[in-house]
């Protein structure tokens, strides 16, 4: 009998995933990787640090390769070769050799698409010049690293503060280049809110970088030096020796379309749990397809190593006749810089008031990531967001120095359960000295978090604070004289039973301290007194934060 043809066209996340899974799964079957560059399974997420000379070694990213699947899972990896066309109906797929040209037909009885995302290049005047690159293969990035070591470059602007227009900045000022960041939105890294977001930007500009906020490129041009001038839609110049274009990446589609396959409304390959697009011998993964939020159950396009493998393995199961589901996505997520750790899941505060959704609340708190008496104890800066209504989790996000991955992999697991605030004040969690506290970061912010719920401490945000509402400082009168909220009375929390009279009896009362501790507890004073007390929960250390964010 003729062995299962199974084709997978992109060898890297997704496809690679999904061909080791299915050996294992099933010896019968013959697996050949499409891949149109020169490698099989490299690292993608490590390509900004080897052009930031962290990783010295190109072979340090290459993680497997064609001999490797060859004879350890009896995997064909055709590499340079691009498939131009999918023909579900002969069920086959031409692919041209792109060293020699030439065309050929691969059938299939099977087919795994994994294409993933490519990097998007808005069609500015000047986009094509040399000397600006986009990252998304070991190549750009050999390119990019030849073109600073060939002409001595000193300076770069980097387009786009998300993940990799971060990463970007923080190995090219590693390299000692001089870096500008243009990003269009008003803060970075749209997956944050901006008060966390600005703790990461805070700690670039320490080493250097410049930002440009809420100004977009809107055009290149060449110098006669071979340098290039970025110009911005204030009217702004920047020179640079080299441009990175970090602005997202779309799904590649191309491919499903011409197929006739369903595409999502969200430009992703539509595809169901096991990952089967509208073609039933057809299945797609990564970051090409479109995939449900399981927090806001709305369907989304994300590009995530952690997605696209176990998609990947999923796709393996469903074509070896498994009954797998793929959960849906939440968006974990981490980046690193200069030793500060900034992780997200889920939603942000930004997403849900931008999708119109009021039912929520938040709490920052800022913790140590373990006991503060054990040596080397820093600060984590914390931020949950919950229903209020039912306390189901929505999303969270920290940043820290240390135990920040920990905290938000702890939350993600228990968000993509549809788990409760309280569940994670009940969370067991190791503990020792040096490691965490008896109550953990993740215990403590659901603990405030279900204070909220069950209305013994309501929160006020200092974005919006009540109207006419008396603003108390209950920090000591040293704290409140170094620095306080315009507007602020303070009455510190131990003079605050026998000051009490001094407060108004007919308004809200607003209460902060340094963190939100000694703010809930006058709360819990104030509310038993009859007064409509509230707490801003990250107290001045957020409200600092936040008036960070302003644009000048
Ligand atoms: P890819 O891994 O991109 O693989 C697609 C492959 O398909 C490519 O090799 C491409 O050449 C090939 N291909 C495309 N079309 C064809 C065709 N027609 N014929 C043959 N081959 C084709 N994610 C994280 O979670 N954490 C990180 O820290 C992180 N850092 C990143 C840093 C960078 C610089 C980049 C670019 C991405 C990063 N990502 C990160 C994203 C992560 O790499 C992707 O989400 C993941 O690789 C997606 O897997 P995929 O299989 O869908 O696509």
């Amino acid at each position: 009998m003729e062995k299962k043809k199974v084709l997978i066209i992109g060898g890297v996340a997704g496809g690679a995933s999904c061909a080791a899974r299915l050996r294992r799964l099933d010896e019968s079957c013959e697996i050949t990787i499409l891949e149109r560059g020169p490698h099989v399974s490299f690292a993608n997420c490590g390509l900004p640090y080897f052009i930031g000379d962290v990783i010295t070694a190109e072979s340090k990213l290459v993680l497997a390769n064609a001999e490797l699947f060859r004879e350890r899972f009896g995997i064909e990896v055709k590499l340079h070769h691009e498939a131009m066309a999918v023909d579900p109906a002969s069920r086959s797929v031409t692919v041209r050799h792109a060293l020699t040209g030439e065309d050929l037909v691969f059938p299939y009885d099977a087919l795994v698409l994994s294409p993933g995302a490519a990097p998007i290049r808005p069609p500015l005047p000047g986009i094509d010049l040399p000397g600006i690159f986009s990252v998304r293969t070991i190549p750009d990035s050999k390119r990019i690293r030849e073109w600073i070591d060939s002409r001595g470059a000193t300076s770069a602007v980097v387009v786009g503060g998300g993940y990799i227009g971060i990463e970007m900045a923080e190995n090219l000022l590693h390299r000692g280049l001089s870096v500008t960041l243009v990003e269009m939105q008003n803060e970075i890294l749209p997956n944050f809110d901006p008060e966390m977001a600005v703790l990461v930007r805070q700690r670039l500009e320490e080493r250097g970088c410049r930002f440009v906020l809420g100004n977009s490129v809107a055009s290149f041009e060449g110098r006669e030096n071979g340098s290039l001038q970025v110009l911005a839609k204030s009217g702004a110049k920047f020179d640079a020796d080299l441009v990175i274009l970090a602005l997202g990446v779309r799904p590649e589609t191309s491919l499903a379309r011409e197929a006739g396959l369903k595409i999502g409304t969200t430009g992703g390959i539509e595809v169901d749990s096991h990952m089967r697009t509208s073609d039933p011998r057809i299945w797609a993964v990564g970051d090409a397809v479109q995939s449900l939020n399981i927090v806001t159950g709305q369907p989304l396009v994300l590009a995530l190593a952690g997605p696209a493998n176990r998609q990947g393995r999923v796709a393996a199961d469903s074509i070896a006749g498994r009954n797998s589901e793929f959960r849906g996505v939440q968006a974990t997520s981490i980046l690193g810089v200069f030793g500060l750790a900034a992780a997200s899941t889920g939603l942000t505060e930004t997403a849900l008031r931008r999708a119109g959704d009021s039912d929520f609340e938040s709490v920052h708190i800022h913790p140590m990531n373990h006991v503060g008496y054990y040596p080397g104890a820093t600060q984590i800066h914390l931020k949950l967001l919950f229903r209020p209504s039912n306390g189901k989790l929505l999303g969270a996000q920290a940043v820290g120095e240390a135990d920040v991955a920990r905290r938000i992999d702890v939350i993600a697991a228990f968000l993509q359960k549809g788990g409760t605030v309280e569940d994670l004040a009940e969370a067991e969690l190791c503990y020792s000295p040096q490691f965490g506290a008896a109550k953990d970061p993740v215990n403590f912010a659901g603990m405030v978090a279900s204070n909220v719920v069950d209305g013994d401490m309501p929160v006020a945000n200092w974005e919006n604070l009540p109207g006419g509402a008396f603003l108390l400082d209950v920090r000591d009168d040293d704290e409140f004289a170094e620095g306080h909220v315009p507007g602020a009375t303070n009455i510190p929390l131990a003079t605050l039973r026998q000051d009490f009279s001094a407060l108004p009896k007919d308004r809200p009362v607003v209460a902060y301290c340094k963190v939100g501790q000694r703010g809930y507890y006058a709360v819990r004073f104030l509310r038993q007194n009859g007064i409509d007390a509230r707490n801003v929960t990250g107290g001045i250390l957020t409200w600092n934060a936040l008036r960070e964010t302003r644009l000048d």
